[in-house]
């Protein structure tokens, strides 16, 4: 069989464990990424850096490549459409077009039937004072957010008076849902109908960003089906091929809400390398380089911790994990506060 060879483009934890996982499969991975010091450049096989505009990069990565994934969404759509003409983009450039638009994303699902939080288009400042239904709510970048950036909570139009925000750039405003709890499910999609999808992973969040996330989620058999089926008719409807994964709200009432999609391998996964025979990140590899589908195992429950900032050194002097630790230093340059430096997953 002749080798096959992955692009990546981006080259952070999740590309770091996309190359890990090509490299069990003997898939040889090259990373692009506009970051210098990214970290994935210690589990690839090549790592080309290079700015995501930068035309000579892009073919001189493109030319050591069978085909290109990614692994984050706020990548120039031209740019991935370029590639696509010359090696395929999978998932499609035109799904992560799509998905990386908060408000074309939320109309798509809505169109499904598929419940997501209230929300508004916001062009000016004014727009937000008829809007007093929407409020309290999260104004929120309709590009360019992840881990709760690019979001303000608001109470009020006051309060918005108070912040200077350049409305230039697009904003959606959601209503807030008073949560109960959040859950995601990844699922990857071969082809027509056919898809390996994990169970419900249930999630907490602490300042909008990922912190803990387990199986089994604490959820009733109608939200635990519901959630599986939306992914699926999503993950159908966008004719997707990789891992892509939901993420869902339940309020106070037990209704399910998408929150949002990412088309692409997800932090609530991580816990997938460890509790299951086949990861998110190897499902993945296996879906975008049509590698066979493995009938998915679960090995055990398992619960995962996010290492934020200087939560990580702690970590790293440890000598000795118990059998049932994995702990994953991501071996970022500097350590920031916030930032995703590693996680440690626990099956229990
Ligand atoms: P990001 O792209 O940063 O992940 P999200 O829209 O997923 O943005 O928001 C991050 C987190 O903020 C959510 O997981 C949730 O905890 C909280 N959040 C966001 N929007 C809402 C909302 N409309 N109601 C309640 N909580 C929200
Ligand atoms: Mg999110």
């Amino acid at each position: 069989m002749s080798e096959i060879t992955l692009g990546i483009i981006g080259g952070g934890q999740l590309g770091s464990m996309l190359a890990i996982a090509a490299k069990k499969l003997n898939v040889k991975t090259v990373i692009f990424c506009d970051d210098i010091d990214a970290p994935a450049q210690n589990f690839c096989n090549q790592f080309i850096a290079g700015s995501y505009e930068n035309n000579e990069k892009i073919i001189e990565f493109v030319n050591e490549v069978d085909m290109v994934t990614y692994e984050f969404e706020n990548i120039p759509f031209e740019t991935l459409n370029e590639i696509n003409k010359l090696k395929p983009v999978l998932p499609k450039p035109s799904v992560n077009r799509l998905i990386q638009h908060r408000l074309a994303e939320k109309d798509f699902v809505n169109k499904l039937n598929i419940r997501t939080t209230r929300y508004v288009s916001i062009e000016k400042k004014s727009d937000i004072d008829a809007l007093e239904d929407f409020l309290p709510g999260i104004l929120k970048t309709t590009t360019l957010g992840y881990d709760g950036k690019g979001q303000y909570p608001i109470k009020s139009g006051d309060e918005l008076n108070l912040l200077n925000i350049d409305f230039s750039k697009g904003f959606i405003l959601e209503k807030l849902v008073k949560l109960k709890k959040e859950i995601s499910i990844i699922i990857t999609r071969f082809s027509n109908n056919k898809y390996e999808i994990y169970e419900p992973i249930e999630n907490t969040h602490e300042d909008q960003i990922l912190k803990y996330s387990k199986i089994p989620a604490e959820i009733n058999k109608k939200i635990f089906d519901q959630s599986k089926e939306w992914a699926m008719l999503i993950a159908e409807e966008l004719k997707y091929i990789g891992t892509l994964c939901v993420e869902y709200f339940i309020d106070r009432n037990d209704n399910l809400y998408v929150n949002e999609i990412a088309p692409r391998v997800h932090n609530s996964g991580h816990l997938t390398i460890n509790a299951f025979n086949v990861s998110q990140f190897e499902n993945h590899v296996r879906a975008v380089c049509g590698l066979d589908q493995v009938p998915l195992k679960k090995i055990s429950n398992a619960k995962m911790i996010n290492l934020l900032g200087d939560q990580i050194i702690h970590y790293r002097n440890i000598e000795k994990f118990k059998n049932n630790e994995f702990f994953f230093d991501y071996l970022k340059k500097d350590i920031k506060e916030k930032r995703k430096m590693g996680h440690i997953t626990t099956l229990i």
